[in-house]
């Protein structure tokens, strides 16, 4: 039988497909694949990265949306350890996959904090988690204190994982040509968070608020939440200055934070109970 021509890249999709074997050869070398691994790859494509991740682990479950791609790719690896699921990353009960499952995946750009978000909700399942992302993407997603890509997205993703860039990919690596170069990214889950917030959604609520209006200082930021007086005792007891701006702020500094307003406002509460 004869295979049917790829269909036309959808953009809606953030389909750009990788071209480039040399560069589909270093991502999968750097992705430390065992024979006994079990690979999640989000979004094959046309299976730039499928068929050479296929031949280092024991099954690759592949999950495209795109149903042209997904039967595309079925007709191409009949028999073989690759399990072709035509489907939403999104909708994908991640739950299901076995323990140590290692996640591959080029991401469509348009949700790839979304892909990045539902992975982590699953983490525990997780060893590793490798995605190509925008460069100016993973260059927020690995950023320190102190530098201007440094954001509520670091925190988030930081509070998780570890991240390393491990390169940049060319935008000729792909086709359609993005226009920007993406980088190639590690995730690792284990040993992580270091230090746990009592109450992770303040945390994230208190980095967002700060983040938010991220020229004031975190002084001003926070006012708006919790009130000048407050504000102040609150940063006052975690030992953060009120001029400095949430871009000089570490995680660790914001999870101490967090937590002493939890406690404060908890014996605020009580003091207000009882009297
Ligand atoms: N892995 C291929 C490659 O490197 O050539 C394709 C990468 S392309 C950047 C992203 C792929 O993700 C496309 O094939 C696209 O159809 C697929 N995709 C987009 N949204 C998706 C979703 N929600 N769930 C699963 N796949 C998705």
């Amino acid at each position: 039988m004869t295979q049917k021509k790829a269909p036309f890249p959808k953009k809606s999709l953030g389909q750009n497909f990788l071209i480039s074997p040399s560069v589909a050869n270093r991502i999968v070398n750097a992705c430390g694949l065992k024979p006994t691994d079990t690979v999640l790859e989000i979004g094959p494509g046309k299976g730039a990265l499928t068929g050479a991740l296929s031949k280092k682990v024991h099954t690759v479950i592949a999950v495209e949306k795109d149903r042209r791609l997904a039967e595309h790719l079925r007709e191409g690896h009949q028999g073989s350890n690759i399990h072709i699921v035509h489907g939403d990353i999104l909708d994908y009960p991640l739950d299901t996959l076995p323990r140590g499952t290692k996640i591959i995946g080029n991401l469509p750009y348009n949700i790839a904090t979304l892909i990045i978000k539902t992975v982590i909700q699953e983490r525990a399942r997780f060893s590793d988690f490798f995605a190509t992302v925008q460069w100016e993407y993973g260059q927020r997603l690995a950023a320190r204190p102190g530098t201007k890509a440094y954001g509520s997205l670091s925190c988030f993703v930081q509070y998780y994982a570890d991240i390393q860039l491990l390169f940049k990919i060319k935008n000729t690596a792909f086709w359609p040509s993005p226009k920007i170069q993406s980088c190639f990214c590690h995730f690792k889950f284990s040993g992580k968070p270091q230090r746990k917030a009592n109450n992770k959604d303040l945390l994230f609520q208190i980095i967002r608020a700060s983040f938010g209006q991220r020229r004031k200082t975190i002084g001003n930021a926070l006012s708006v939440l919790y009130g000048k007086e407050k504000t102040a005792r609150f940063l006052e007891k975690s030992g953060i200055s009120p001029r400095l701006r949430a871009e000089n702020i570490s995680l660790e500094q914001f999870i101490g934070l967090a937590d002493t307003v939890e406690g404060e406002e908890r014996d605020d509460k009580e003091a207000g109970q009882n009297g």
